[in-house]
């Protein structure tokens, strides 16, 4: 039998509409350095609704790609919210990837229109007599749009381009499963693989993130999303801020701690989301600028890599604010699992819980694959390899037929850990991080956040480098925080009631900074190649066979 119900389609044109109309006041605030720029939601309705004109008259249609070349900004959340609207397909790109990687992604998505923001011109310039697809440039603000033209490319001022278009657009009634956006994952080997979200998908992981029980925005939130728009949606802030009201502060190319510091305490932000790296930049500068003010935070969400617990207790023991671990892909849309504890428990008792990688979102469902193909136990121990399936998981990269990725309607998030009955997921180590020393496993996660634990280190990555007797064993490159000081030995001690004796590394590189990728993680490859290269100034210490 079917049901009775309306069949009407899950589109985010409805989103837009919805946060335009109930939310109007509400304000989209970017960060100049200066006075910062605001509009109101039904502001930004408004000039949504005159760029899609614009991209009309550019020749737009149907589900023609639209890309953007932005950091978070006003600009960048209307062609948001303009390009799915009007069913064409917007793809993000990611400004730091390297030039070869942004030419292949922009050719094999086939983008037409790029916009621009005026103060990343120069790093597209160079590229663009290589993407070959591009026939507009629309630039955000002001700049020299001579480097931009050639080719047969046309260039815009995005300003002029929707001045005196009409206010309203009458939005297509779009099949809602059919293309909204795209984002290409980073950090792989080999090139980007594209991930095309749904109306459908999109709409849905925007409901689902506004729950109280994930990130829980609301109409008296000011929320600051740093991570960037183009690393999977910025974790689905700005859709989720214009269904639930939430305020908007975009950090735009300000993502320094102490642009961060002031965001926070001039526009009194509530809540934000970004990668552990960024947290730990603010923390180190809280920590020597006693005047900043960040009281007004209450939630902020870190994940995209593991989140150090050290971090998690420095936040709230020292400024209150309650730092909630999440676990999600590009693939994912990207939020998979939210670690917020169950009701009820002590601080003590909900620990764990809140330094898992997070209970699976409603409408995830995960399992664990152990290395014989099986599926474990949900008991928080039997570790293996986490698929997922559900209405916002990707179940097949473009124009790309990758098998390994896909396990019978299942994907293979490459995440090594466990689960338990209630659905918290705890993360042990990429599989291809995991380090295998002999025969046994040694989860380069742990040895980091316990690592990070120590007051006088800033970070810590662990990888695995090939060893004549274990077959592989930990490096630890370590960056020591401003004015402080730690031996090898002192490190060393430090691990030895955290983790098992044998885990301990015996290889040590102290660096001025853990290289990064593209969306702020740590860059393993980057950390194998400088050790095979000799590039790293070793310090070693006897092997776990000599020390017993
Ligand atoms: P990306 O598609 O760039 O967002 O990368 C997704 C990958 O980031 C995941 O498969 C994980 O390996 C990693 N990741 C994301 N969040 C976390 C987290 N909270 N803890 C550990 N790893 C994470």
């Amino acid at each position: 039998m079917l049901s009775t119900m309306m069949d009407v389609p899950l589109l985010l044109s409805r989103v837009v509409e919805y946060g335009a109309s109930a939310y109007g006041t509400s304000e989209v605030i970017t960060w100049t350095g200066g006075e910062p720029r605001r509009a109101t939601y039904a502001e930004v309705g408004r000039r949504v609704a005159g760029l899609a004109h614009a991209l009309r008259g550019l020749g737009i249609d149907a589900d023609q790609r639209v890309a953007t070349f932005m950091w978070n900004n006003q600009g960048h959340l209307e062609v948001y919210c303009a390009v799915p609207s009007m069913g064409a397909v917007l793809h993000t790109l990611n400004i730091r990837l390297f030039p070869d990687q942004l030419v292949y992604v922009a050719n094999h998505a086939e983008d037409q229109v790029v916009v621009v923001d005026h103060t990343l011109v120069g790093l597209l310039a160079p590229l663009l007599d290589r993407m070959t697809t591009i026939r507009h440039v629309v630039v955000n603000g002001p700049a020299d749009h001579s480097v931009l033209a050639g080719g047969g490319r046309t260039v815009h001022d995005y300003a002029e381009l929707i001045a005196g278009m009409p206010e309203a657009f009458d939005w297509p009634v779009l099949d809602e499963r059919s293309a909204a956006a795209m984002c290409y994952t980073s950090g792989t080997t080999g090139n980007p693989k594209g991930v095309v979200y749904s109306h459908r998908s999109n709409y849905l992981h925007s409901l689902t993130i506004c729950m109280s029980g994930q990130l829980g925005l609301g109409p008296a939130d000011r929320t600051l999303p740093v991570v960037p728009m183009f690393h999977a949606n910025a974790w689905g802030v700005p859709y989720a801020a214009l269904l639930s009201g939430s305020n908007l502060v975009m950090p735009d190319r300000f993502l320094q701690a102490e642009h961060l510091a002031r965001m926070i305490a001039t526009l009194q932000v509530t809540r934000s989301a970004a990668v552990p790296t960024i947290w730990t930049d603010l923390l180190a500068y809280l920590d020597t600028h006693p005047e900043a003010d960040v009281s007004s935070l209450k939630d902020v969400l870190v994940g995209g890599s593991a989140c150090p617990p050290s971090l998690i207790k420095a936040f709230e023991e020292r400024f209150g604010v309650n730092v909630i671990h999440g676990w999600g892909m590009t693939e994912t849309s990207p939020v998979g699992s939210v670690a917020r504890p169950p009701a009820g428990l002590s601080a003590e008792d909900a620990w764990p819980y809140r330094v898992s990688q997070g209970r699976l979102l409603p409408g995830v469902e995960g399992r664990v694959i152990g290395p014989d193909g099986s599926e474990q136990p949900r008991d928080g121990q039997a570790v293996g390899e986490l698929e997922v399936r559900g209405p916002w998981v990707a179940g097949a990269y473009y124009q790309d037929d990758d098998p390994a990725k896909f396990d019978d309607g299942w994907l293979r998030t490459g995440d090594v850990g466990s689960l338990t009955s209630d659905l918290y997921f705890t993360i042990t180590d990429r599989a291809k991080d995991v380090i295998k020393s002999g025969g046994e496993w040694i989860s380069s996660v742990d040895l980091e956040n316990a690592l990070m634990g120590h007051p006088a280190v800033l970070e810590a990555s662990v990888v695995g480098v090939p060893d004549e007797r274990w077959g592989e064993r930990p490096l630890a490159t370590v960056v020591i925080k401003e004015g402080r000081d730690v031996t090898v030995d002192q490190l060393r001690e430090f691990l030895s009631d955290k983790v098992a004796r044998w885990q301990v590394p015996e290889r040590w590189a102290f660096v001025s900074t853990v290289p990064k990728t593209s969306v702020g993680k740590f860059d393993k490859k980057v950390i194998r190649r400088q050790y095979a290269e000799g590039g790293l100034d070793v310090i070693t210490r006897p092997g776990p066979g000599a020390s017993g």
